[in-house]
């Protein structure tokens, strides 16, 4: 029996505090229908298959247990890493630049900050159908853009995530329509980088 359930997680800012970027009804639709709907599915197919979990951080242990293109229940608990960590990975009040050694590194490796928007623009614009563009602290250590499809994550390489945006299409389609592009060129004016940070020296 599965008595422990993933939870929704809550919001770190107000649905409406990342306008004119990305609006209310993106917001709440993507974190409260979404991925709502992830977690919701994930907890289901648990208790279905008699799964027990006791803590978030199983959520990782699912993922690497049930890799596997189509298997429901690693697409929902990638999803639901995905998507938690995207939404922290987003403020009201970002910096606009990272700072100290992940600034100094970023410029190492695309001469410039705005060369590693350039790039990283590219790659999420250039994945094909639904994913996610991320940056990455790869098995070397070193920095890298990456992008995966549909549900995959960096840890399914055992990667370090560092930051994420969501490219599928229901995180911009209300206020972007179609263009991804102008979706990412907002994104870069709400990016966490204190997150990021955080991310790059916690290993
Ligand atoms: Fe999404």
């Amino acid at each position: 029996m599965n008595t422990y359930k993933i939870e929704l997680i809550k919001l770190p800012y107000n649905t409406n505090s990342l306008a004119p970027y990305m609006s209310k009804e993106t917001l709440e639709f993507h974190h409260n229908k979404h991925l709502r709907t992830y977690v919701d599915n994930l907890n289901n197919l648990l208790t279905q298959n008699d799964i027990q979990i006791n803590s978030e951080s199983d959520l990782y242990k699912i993922i690497r247990e049930f890799k596997g293109k189509n298997n429901p229940i690693y697409n929902n608990a990638s999803q639901i890493f995905n998507h938690n960590f995207f939404f922290f990975g987003l403020t009201p009040n970002s910096q606009k630049i990272p700072k100290g050694e992940l600034l100094t590194l970023i410029e190492k490796k695309w001469e410039n900050f705005e060369n590693f928007k350039k790039e990283f623009t590219k790659i999420a614009i250039g994945t094909f159908g639904s994913g996610w563009a991320w940056l990455i602290k790869n098995k070397k250590g070193n920095l890298e853009i990456i992008s995966t499809s549909n549900a995959d994550s960096p840890l399914n390489e055992n990667e370090i995530p560092l930051l994420t945006c969501d490219v599928w299409e229901h995180a911009y389609y209300v206020d972007y329509r179609n263009s991804r592009p102008n979706y990412l060129n907002s994104f870069w004016n709400l990016v966490n980088w204190e997150f990021v940070e955080e991310n790059f020296t916690k290993e």
